[in-house]
């Protein structure tokens, strides 16, 4: 049985092992794969069973891979594989759901509180200096912010939107939810579940859950910013297309939205001319909200477990079936 990892370093940089996948098979895992059909076919023409994470698996890459049977996504996204195609040459094809929940979440918060209290421009100045020279105990430069009170827009709740809504009670803020599925059960008098523009119109902080569909793409736009209260500050750690970008970096470069801290970009990694590289108060952390070693090893096991269920004959977490 041939295995072939397309670009397993994101995943597994060292840290962890591919053992359980040897179990199954002649393993070769490549670092990484340059997004070009005749480097993935020649990797992968006679493998029957593949790992992807972000490298493609195009109609034209699968038509021409007879021997493949199952193809394991190295993700909750799969929009990397031609999943119609796949199901048409009897491929499955399987994705790991939920095994960053609680890391993206509390990933949410980490940005939030950098967002409220500069911990990091803040331990940067103490380090050059400025502390030991200050006249007084205690200086800041930049506003120092209490949520407790204040309203937090969460746009999607699905799993790691309510994960983060838990997290965000506990330091008091009021949640606005807008989601394509109303969950009454989970509704209470601090967590309202709101139409879009009332959400928009009355958060202190947006913080986007959504995935990145047809109907999301771009859903932080000028129009809806214009919307917004002057001041506001945006949270994503979903999927960069949600944002526009330019507009995002007008409001910021404005004033209109005070402060934004994002995960994700639209094409990643970043291009030197994003706009929001030179946009004032814009935290950027290299998407790394899934990447707690505890998260990847989850990711991991699952994708053992997926590839043992899909030998045994009953494959689980199919997204092509
Ligand atoms: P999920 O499928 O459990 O939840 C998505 C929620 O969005 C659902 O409640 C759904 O009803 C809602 N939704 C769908 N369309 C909508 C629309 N048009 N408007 C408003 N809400 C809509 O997904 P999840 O596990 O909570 O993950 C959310 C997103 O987080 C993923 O799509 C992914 O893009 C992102 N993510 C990022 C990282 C990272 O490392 N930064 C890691 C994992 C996931």
């Amino acid at each position: 049985m041939k295995i072939v990892v397309l670009d397993g370093y994101a995943l597994n940089p060292g840290d962890l092992s591919w053992k359980g996948i040897e179990e199954f098979g002649d393993i070769t895992v490549y670092d990484r794969t340059k997004f070009e059909t005749q480097e993935i076919l020649s990797r992968i023409q006679n493998a029957e069973v593949v790992f992807t994470n972000k490298t493609p698996l195009s109609t034209e890459v699968l038509e021409q891979c007879e021997a493949l049977k199952y193809i394991g996504v190295l993700a909750t996204g799969y929009n990397v594989v031609d999943v119609d195609t796949a199901k048409k040459q009897g491929i499955i094809v399987a994705n790991v759901p939920a095994y960053s929940t609680h890391a993206v979440a509390q990933f949410t918060m980490a940005l939030l509180l950098e967002m409220c209290h500069q911990v990091g421009d803040h331990n940067q100045s103490v380090h050059e200096g400025h502390w030991a020279k200050s006249l007084d105990f205690s200086y800041w430069n930049s506003p120092l912010i209490e949520l407790q009170g204040k309203t937090f827009g969460v746009i999607g709740f699905g799993r790691i939107g309510q994960a983060v809504a838990k997290l965000v009670q506990a330091f008091g803020l009021h949640i606005l939810v807008y989601s394509r599925t109303r969950k009454p059960e989970i509704e209470s008098e601090t967590c309202e579940f709101v139409e879009l523009n009332t959400l928009l119109e009355c958060s202190d902080f947006i913080s986007l859950h959504c995935p990145l569909f047809e109907s999301t793409i771009g859903i932080i736009n000028k129009s809806n910013i214009s919307k917004m209260k002057t001041g506001v500050k945006i949270i994503n750690t979903s999927r960069g297309g949600l944002i526009v970008e330019t507009d995002l970096a007008e409001a910021l470069n404005s004033g209109k939205v005070s402060a934004a801290a994002v995960d994700v970009v639209s094409e990643e990694p970043i291009k030197p001319n994003n706009p929001l590289l030179q946009a004032k108060n814009c935290i950027i952390t290299p998407h790394i909200a899934w990447a707690p070693i505890e998260a990847r090893a989850r990711l991991m096991d699952i994708t053992v477990k997926n590839l043992e269920a899909f030998f045994k004959g009953h494959p689980v977490n199919v997204v092509n079936s």
